[in-house]
């Protein structure tokens, strides 16, 4: 089987595996991942949960489909993501219940508006910016991100849901995930004493070799 169909098959599986397990509902949420020349993209309208992978948006190096249904609208979220991270493989957006929940909130700290709670996070998000809310489809979210993209793997758009990349989309995956549960235990803790790490330990992460996610330049 060829790289682009094992993909193909991977982003309907996981999408499937993510909206099964509730960490995205309806027709929200998209995924995308890089090609030698273009890049594959979840069609708009389409529900993770019932992905043809046959029928996924296939994009060439400028953006333009090529083949298969119209990409989500929003597509721009990932060419913002993807231009300034050039070693990323792949995006996941998701209005994962949690974390929109978090991006709702009011006084989050905009550079970094989830705490350290636990080092799994530290290590496959680490900082994570709040973008300003923006109406869907503005280009100007686009710019937004940019100006994040290029220091951080993941960003949390608000009023709305995160947006991850990973060097292949089993890393996007998965950091997700680890977004999505630690915006869950934010919520659990809120109004108890809670003891996020320190800046040593966080440095003693950083220093570490990374297993993977944000460890990986541009990714
Ligand atoms: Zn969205």
């Amino acid at each position: 089987m060829s790289t682009e169909n094992r993909l193909r098959d991977r982003i309907a599986d996981l999408g499937r595996s993510l909206f099964d397990r509730g960490l995205t509902a309806g027709s929200s949420g998209n995924i995308s991942a890089r090609l030698d020349d273009g890049w594959l993209m979840t069609p708009t309208n389409a529900s993770l949960g019932r992905l043809d992978p046959a029928r996924l948006s296939r994009l060439d190096a400028d953006g333009r489909l090529v083949s298969g249904d119209r990409p989500t609208k929003e597509a721009v979220l990932h060419r913002a993501m993807y231009e300034e991270r050039p070693r990323a493989g792949a995006i996941v957006h998701l209005h994962a219940t949690h974390s929109a929940a978090v991006s709702c909130m009011d006084g989050l700290d905009g550079d970094n508006c989830l705490p350290p709670l636990t080092p799994y996070f530290v290590m496959k998000i680490g900082r994570l910016p709040l973008i300003p809310y923006h109406r869907p489809g503005d280009p100007a979210l686009g710019d937004a991100i940019r100006a994040h993209a290029c220091r951080h793997c993941a960003v949390l758009l608000a009023n709305h849901g995160p947006v991850v990349s990973g060097t292949t989309l089993d890393e996007a995956t998965n950091a997700i995930e680890e977004l999505e549960e630690t915006a869950k235990l934010f919520l659990l803790l809120r109004g108890t004493p809670t003891r996020p790490l320190n800046e040593a330990q966080i440095r003693e992460l950083d220093a570490a070799p990374p297993p993977e996610g944000r460890g990986n330049p541009g990714s």
